[in-house]
């Protein structure tokens, strides 16, 4: 590293998901190799990688891509500091290369970050953390080139004025990445189709088909029109994140769970408070756990929680006290900022979809990915991390390839390895030297992160003339109206909360959750969808109501049970 990527091929087209109508008539009309169900980056990465290696691919997914846990992460992508406690050392090795190579692959959208630990405790705790920092450098093979440091106490003066002295024992200055979930998410899957796989949102399986003893595709529903349709597929893969043992239900009615998902909630915060460019990993007061702050666009993304949940999967709650809990970590580090209930921006809750071990508690349930195989030959995913989903992905469809093989189907390879397919390429430009991670990205790298090389087609007139494609969204923001016609044209967005949430991230980093710019979006998408005025003021409820659910007044349980202390993200 750094390698040079592969040429993409001749049949790559156009970096678009495309008219969702006319992607569903082919959904329609043919046999495919691989019908994947669920867009999180799990799924997306499955169909890329099998769409990379020549078969012809299916995705659908229920609700919006990413939607699900895929846009409700620490944005990290890391080698996993913690794992290293489980003794998870292969996790860690494996989590650090995807680290190295996904910066290389999405420049920008993935991108390093310095983070500062700072410990307290006693001298004893902090060789602790130096013999961890030195073994999370090791297992990474040495390889990045930024290895871990002990700061001085001018570093800290200069550099971190607002961190608690009192009591500190040292401070360490190591390296992970960042990224926006849901963007990365977005990406794969546009390169996936770009390869040849055809993915629609809004799509739910409802049931799976099967001929004989074998399933050969599945019973799916348009959401928008209400329309059922079926999909043929030799091979179906099931990706359903925490949905899973609703999706293995369809397949084998009656098994035993599989799934033991643990909730993490994050608050976001105003950016202007700690020092921009650089993450902390901070030790919770009330319990030792370790709880990042992350400068995320102009914000301070804070998190995370562990605690068990056995509720709805579209809408994991969240308390009062997981709130405090994390603003106290805040505090304590930095006593000046003094942040409270009302500063907090918006909450985003997520859940883990960690695969059940008998005998083992919530901090040890690994995060390493399993693969289930059913019956009638369906293959499952459960589990996992963001980080490593290229590895998930690669693994999924060699098994995918060798239970086709075994039934007499020969593919010839093309010869892509997911490795050298590139995410973010942009042509012409150098990325962007502050990245997502850091507050304060400017318009224009905001558009090259957010676009790689479409973002040029941001700034010009749609037609000649006219449409004033520049125009800002919201005020003292870098959004731009066309943004909102990209979204529809090549992103498949079919409502707005598709947009702003998943697409611009409105819902998490902008005050009152950007709904001065809704019915604005609203209009805009109106007019690529038909939507009349009262679809759009209904487009508009619709995301005010899940603003709320983001919101802390409405939303937030009084008397909650207190977060579980163990291993997260
Ligand atoms: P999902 O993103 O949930 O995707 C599953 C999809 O399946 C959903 O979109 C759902 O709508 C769809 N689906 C369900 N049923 C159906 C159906 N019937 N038909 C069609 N589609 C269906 N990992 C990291 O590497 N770094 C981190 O910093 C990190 N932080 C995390 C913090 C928290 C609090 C949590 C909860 C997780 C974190 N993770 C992190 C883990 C990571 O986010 C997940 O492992 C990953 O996003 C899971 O992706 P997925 O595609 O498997 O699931």
């Amino acid at each position: 590293m750094p390698r040079s990527l592969s040429p993409l091929p001749e049949r790559q087209g156009e970096l678009s998901l495309g008219p969702r109508p006319e992607r569903i008539a082919e959904l329609e009309s043919r046999e495919f190799d691989l019908l994947v169900v669920g867009g999180g980056i799990t799924g997306c990465g499955i169909a890329l990688d099998a769409a990379a290696r020549g078969l012809s691919i299916a995705l659908v997914e229920a609700r919006d891509f990413a939607s699900g846990t895929s846009s409700r992460s620490t944005k990290l992508i890391h080698g996993g500091l913690r794992y290293l406690r489980q003794r998870e050392f292969g996790l860690v090795r494996e989590a650090s290369a995807e680290r190295r190579l996904l910066q290389h692959l999405a420049p920008g959208l993935v991108s390093s970050i310095p983070f500062v630990l700072p410990v307290y405790s006693s001298r004893w705790e902090s060789l602790t953390y130096r013999a961890g920092l030195t073994l999370y450098d090791l297992v990474a093979g040495f390889r990045d080139t930024t290895q871990h440091r002990r700061l001085s106490n001018e570093d800290i003066t200069t550099h971190h004025p607002g961190m608690r002295r009192d009591g500190l024992k040292s401070a360490y200055r190591y390296f992970d990445a960042v990224t926006d979930d849901a963007r990365l998410t977005l990406q794969v899957a546009k390169v996936a189709a770009s390869l040849g796989a055809v993915c629609v949102n809004h799509a739910p399986v409802t049931a799976l088909l099967r001929q004989a003893s074998r399933t050969t595709g599945a019973a799916v529903t348009d959401s928008i029109t209400g329309r059922d349709f079926r999909i043929k597929a030799r091979k179906v893969v099931l990706a359903g994140g925490v949905w899973l043992d609703d999706l293995l239900a369809l397949d084998t009615p009656r098994v035993a769970p599989r799934l033991a998902p643990t909730r993490g909630i994050h608050i976001v915060l105003p950016g202007d408070y700690l020092p921009a460019g650089t993450a902390f990993a901070l030790t919770a007061p009330a319990d030792g756990r370790l709880v990042f702050a992350i400068p995320w666009h102009h914000r301070t993304f804070v998190g995370t929680t562990d605690s068990p949940y056995d509720g709805d999967p579209a809408n994991p709650p969240f308390n009062l006290a997981e709130v405090d809990y994390l603003l106290d970590a805040v505090n304590h580090h930095f006593p000046d900022a003094g942040f409270v209930r009302a500063d907090v921006v918006a909450v985003q809750s997520g859940l883990r979809p960690l695969i059940s071990r008998a005998g083992r508690g919530l901090e040890d349930l690994s995060r390493r990915h399993r693969l289930i195989r059913t019956p009638p030959g369906v293959l499952a995913v459960g589990g996992g991390k963001l980080t490593t989903y290229r590895r998930i992905a690669g693994k999924t469809v060699d098994a995918v390839l060798r239970d086709l093989t075994a039934a007499g189907m020969h593919f010839p390879d093309a010869g892509l390895d997911t490795e050298n397919v590139p995410l973010n390429r942009r042509i012409g430009h150098e990325p962007p030297a502050r990245a997502c991670g850091v507050s304060g990205l400017a318009p224009t790298d905001y558009l090259t992160w957010a676009y790689g090389a479409h973002a040029p087609r941001m700034t010009q007139p749609t037609t000649p003339g006219g449409d004033p494609a520049g125009r800002e969204l919201l005020p003292g923001r870098p959004y731009l109206e066309s943004e909102v016609s990209y979204s529809v044209r090549r992103e498949m967005a079919v409502n707005l909360s598709d947009f702003m949430s998943q697409r611009l991230r409105c819902l998490l980093i902008d005050h009152d959750h950007g709904l001065a710019c809704a019915g604005r979006v609203a209009a805009i998408m109106g007019k690529h969808l038909g939507w009349d005025e009262r679809e759009q003021l209904r487009q508009v409820e619709n995301y005010r109501a899940l603003a709320t659910r983001h919101s802390l007044t409405p939303n937030a349980l009084p008397s909650p049970p207190q977060p579980n202390p163990g291993s997260a993200d």
